[in-house]
């Protein structure tokens, strides 16, 4: 069987089961199996597969066609030009959210610290820490297994970083930082279900955010400023359609939000300043 032939047998499999984007899955599992470069695998369609490479191929389209998501059968998945782990039962990281590291690349003071809220695989906070190595940067998820893959992303990437298993800010008692990123979950619960096929497979702890999707806004509003210096930098990921909900949940001690939008268009991030410290 050559390349060719390969990505026409998975392409097909995969439009049969409704997989968005079906031939560039298919070359991009394809290219792991092989080991090359995906668009390498464009320019050699008559390249052979052994018996084994096939086999092994097929195994992982099959998977594919069962609409498992693409990053958990491939392991890996690229933010901010780094390539970080990803595991099932952690949330796979979402192009969008890089609107949300380069905020915090370009806003956080020199020395400053730095807390990765509901870190999931780490990709905020280590990006951040990647970017600016003068910082000190600490990260925290209610689940275990994002923590473990938080530590093991930045041990392959060599980011140093603090992170904590806790409920939002309970392992940070007593700690202010400079600034806070957070992608909390935001998706209101019934909306869980009629999710793509491919996310209903992600973790529900890291998508729902409550009955109206704000929950984890209401409670991080309400206990930043705990955990912020005076002056600090408050990034929140919003969901589609939350700006302006969430804006209005800002205390009158935070400035007026700026909202940036992402790749599609869509107001994605929300930013803003806390005026004081509060006790
Ligand atoms: N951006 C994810 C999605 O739309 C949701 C992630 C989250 O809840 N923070 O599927």
């Amino acid at each position: 069987m050559t390349v060719k032939e390969a990505l026409r047998k998975a392409a097909g499999l995969f439009l049969k089961a409704g997989v968005p984007d079906a031939r560039l899955d298919a070359r991009l599992l394809l290219a792991q199996v092989l080991g090359r470069p995906q668009l390498e695998l464009l320019a050699a369609p008559d390249l052979p597969l052994n018996e084994a490479q096939a086999a092994c191929y097929f195994e992982l389209a099959a998977r594919r066609a069962a609409r498992e998501p693409l990053q958990y059968i491939l392991g890996r998945a690229d933010f901010m030009g780094h390539q970080f782990l990803v595991r099932p039962g952690v949330l796979i990281p979402r192009d969008d959210t890089e609107i949300l590291a380069q905020r915090a690349i370009a806003l956080l003071k020199a020395g400053g610290s730095a807390l990765d809220l509901c870190c999931g695989s780490g990709i905020l906070g280590i990006s951040l820490q990647k970017a600016r190595p003068d910082a000190r940067v600490y990260a925290g998820d209610v689940s275990g297994q994002a923590i473990d893959l938080t530590r093991d992303n930045a041990r392959a990437l060599g980011a140093e970083i603090d992170a904590r298993q806790g409920d939002l800010f309970a392992p940070f008692i007593g700690l202010r930082f400079d600034l806070i990123v957070c992608n909390p979950p935001y998706i209101p619960s019934h909306e869980l279900e009629g999710l793509q096929e491919e996310v209903r497979r992600e973790p529900a702890l890291a998508l729902d955010g409550g009955a109206d999707g704000l929950h984890f806004y209401r409670r991080v509003l309400s206990e930043a400023p705990g955990h912020l210096n005076p002056g600090g930098i408050l990034l929140l990921e919003l969901g589609d359609g939350q700006a302006e909900q969430v804006s209005a949940l800002l205390s009158p001690g935070f400035t007026a939000p700026v909202v940036y939008r992402d790749l599609g268009g869509l107001p994605r991030a929300l930013e803003t300043r806390l005026l004081r410290g509060v006790d």
